[in-house]
């Protein structure tokens, strides 16, 4: 039997730069992980591809998968449903392989109900005027949206406990690295090879 997978998620506030993070991690040639490709009823943005950045879907398709029990776990962040979808998270960590996910905290709270095996890293901003930097020099969003997401930032910060590890985001490598480290040393767990070693004994008996 081949052992299940980790599952990582990585969640932090609006503006710290998960999607870089998230981005660095895939383009790093040695990760290993399987990306979870959220569904989203936000329209693309520029460059964006169906099935690779998102699942574009209509808010009827997706509120039908909630109903189907077709979703880990899903959230509305800025007037948008956001989510998992179940299947692929299960068929990968059956598979014995380890997945990721990059999704916002409301939906990362869920998944540690659902899964509290997982492995919670919230990555955190260098200081709090950078967030707001952060937030506002993405400049695609009009004002309202930025406070919306400032307001949401403050509570998200408050949400820290919730999790295993926390990864400052101040140069993205770095965090890139720590992310890739804490996934080695989780695989090394006691918990996560005891058997491996029962077994042997096992054999050998
Ligand atoms: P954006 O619209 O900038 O791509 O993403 C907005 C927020 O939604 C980000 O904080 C991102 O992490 C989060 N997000 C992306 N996919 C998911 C998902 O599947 N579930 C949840 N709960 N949040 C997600």
């Amino acid at each position: 039997m081949t052992d299940r997978g980790l599952l990582i998620v990585l969640s932090g506030p609006s503006g710290v730069g998960k999607g870089t993070v998230r981005k660095a991690v895939f383009d790093d040639p040695t990760t290993s992980f399987e990306y979870s490709i959220s569904m989203t009823t936000r329209k693309p943005r520029e460059g964006e591809v169906d099935g690779v950045d998102y699942y574009f879907r209509t808010k009827e398709q997706f509120e039908q998968a909630i109903q189907d029990g077709k979703m880990l776990e899903y959230a509305q962040y800025v007037g948008n449903y956001y989510g998992t979808p179940l299947d692929y998270v299960e068929e990968i960590l059956a598979d014995g392989k380890d997945v990721f996910l990059e999704i916002e905290v409301q939906g990362a709270l869920q998944v540690r109900q659902a899964m509290p095996d997982g492995i919670f890293i919230f990555l955190t901003p260098p200081d709090l005027s950078e967030l707001k930097n952060r937030i506002i020099g993405r400049g695609t969003e009009s004002m309202d949206v930025v406070e919306e997401r400032m307001t949401e930032a403050r509570k998200e910060i408050e949400m820290m406990n919730s999790y295993d590890y926390a990864v400052v985001n101040d140069i993205v490598d770095n965090a890139v690295q720590k992310i890739k480290g804490i996934v080695q040393t989780e695989h090394l767990k006691i918990e996560r090879v005891v058997h491996k070693y029962e077994k042997m004994l096992e054999e050998l008996e």
